[in-house]
């Protein structure tokens, strides 16, 4: 199956030096001079190679990885389903653009989204490179479909880097900080924030929908919204899981308005959550899906899929791009979706939500700086807190981080304030790694 020529990569944590090491140092003093300053940088130390959930850097240190390149090596790193396929593919042929010559792995991966996506009507999909630009996509369909303007995001929303996905998301520092001006007819409505919610718990959902379609009516009106577009667990906003029956709620809501229904499952997508898409938790089946980083075991590709006739609406010629769909990313992808499937990935990250969760809240009942756990499947999250109050503790966070880094564990951070550690572990990874990982963790809120 797999055509490496070096010995597998062992699956065990290892600390050679310190991190950075002297060759990462060294490489790392290159890339201050070389690279873009504007480019922030997690892990302080240089990759040679990956496998499974192991990054090993170039003097020699094995890192437990649980953040899959921000949720992008769901089935593992080089996985060997999806590294056979890309040699197979780039052998075969690099590149002709899709609307130029098309090729049968585009409409095989078209075939098996229609068919992964919820919603039991007849779908079609378009293949892009990222996820900004098939939200962007989605955004430009949804209008030209509805022939309306108006877009509604909410709070705590990311949904890329582009002029057009920098209006959709929320927060300010860093992505949006002096790079506008930014794209108009976006409205944003509020977020049921479980943890912050200041109302009454037992009526968040009814009272958070009541507020979004009050503001919908009244500041916009109803017929001139093209789309809602949500995250159906927010990423890098925390993690923020909406509470039951919101969604259902939207969805309904924006059917009886002719809204379309737009789920950017980005990062909540392909078996992340314990499910293929997240929304399918509550049964919601939206007009329109958004998929991109865990689709293709690393390779760069993106999705929209929605009903036959909203993805047919657009003239010929409307819809397209260089590179969307390129021949190995396609292969990447059938290999992907081949492995959740055979290796059953979907009930794999059931089964790690379980050790991630038990393992968060027994450390949040030790450890008052935790103030919330949450999240679903291999897609979980604690905020850090001052002990005692909710006001966000970034500082706490970032020595917790710096102990992981030490110790050769990469985790990753997330929150409009700037206080979640967020947890994305490739679905590959061993009870034993992620056990060992997470006990690193304990140990960095034992030594604050
Ligand atoms: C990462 C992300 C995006 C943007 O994807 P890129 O591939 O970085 O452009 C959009 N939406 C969500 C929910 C994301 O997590």
């Amino acid at each position: 199956m797999t055509s490496h020529s070096h010995e597998p990569l062992p699956q065990s944590r290892h600390i050679a030096t310190e991190i950075p090491g002297p060759k990462s140092a060294q490489a790392l003093a290159r890339r201050k001079e070389a690279v873009s300053a504007g480019l922030g940088m997690a892990f302080p130390a240089v990759i040679a190679r990956a496998e499974g959930a192991i990054m090993e850097d170039i003097d020699g240190n094995r890192i437990i990885d649980l953040g899959s390149g921000i949720g992008v090596v769901t089935v593992g790193n080089a996985n060997p389903r999806v590294v056979s396929r890309v040699i197979e593919a780039a052998q075969a042929f690099t590149h002709t653009n899709f609307t130029t010559a098309p090729y049968l792995g585009y409409i095989e991966v078209c075939e098996a989204l229609n068919k992964l996506t919820p919603g039991k009507f007849a779908k079609k999909s378009i293949l892009q490179n990222s996820g900004a630009e098939a939200v962007e996509n989605a955004i430009k369909i949804a209008r030209h479909y509805t022939k309306r303007a108006a877009v509604v995001v909410f709070e705590h929303a990311y949904h890329g880097r582009t002029n057009l996905t920098m209006a959709l998301t929320a927060k300010n520092m860093p992505y949006k900080e002096g790079f506008g001006p930014f794209a108009n007819e976006i409205y944003r409505m509020p977020m049921p924030y479980a943890y912050r919610w200041t109302g009454d718990a037992a009526t968040m959902t009814a009272d958070a929908l009541a507020d979004v379609t009050h503001k919908i009516e009244k500041e916009i009106g109803a017929k001139n919204v093209a789309a809602i577009i949500i995250e159906p667990i927010q990423g890098e906003g925390g993690f923020i899981v909406p509470p039951k029956g919101f969604l259902p709620g939207l969805s309904e809501y924006a059917t009886q308005n002719g809204i379309v229904f737009i789920a950017d499952e980005v990062q909540t997508g392909f078996a992340r959550t314990g499910n293929y898409f997240a929304v399918e938790d509550e049964n919601v089946e939206p007009d329109m899906i958004v998929t991109a980083k865990g689709i293709a075991g690393g390779l760069p590709l993106a999705a929209v899929t929605a009903r036959a006739e909203i993805m047919d609406s657009s003239h010929i010629g409307g819809l397209g791009g260089t590179y969307g769909g390129n021949p190995i990313a396609c292969a990447a992808a059938l290999g992907a979706m081949e492995a959740i499937a055979e290796d059953k990935l979907v009930e794999r990250a059931r089964q790690i939500g379980k050790i991630l969760n038990e393992r968060l809240t027994a450390m949040a009942a030790k450890y008052s700086v935790i103030g919330d756990v949450r999240g679903r499947g291999a897609m979980q999250a604690i905020e850090i807190v001052v002990a005692g109050s909710k006001d966000p503790n970034p500082a706490a966070m970032a020595s917790v981080i710096k102990y992981c880094q030490a110790h050769g564990v990469l985790i990753l951070t997330a929150g409009t304030y700037g206080n979640v550690i967020r947890f994305l572990p490739p679905l590959v990874i061993s009870d034993e790694l992620l056990v060992e990982a997470l006990g690193i963790l304990d140990d960095a809120f034992a030594a604050l």
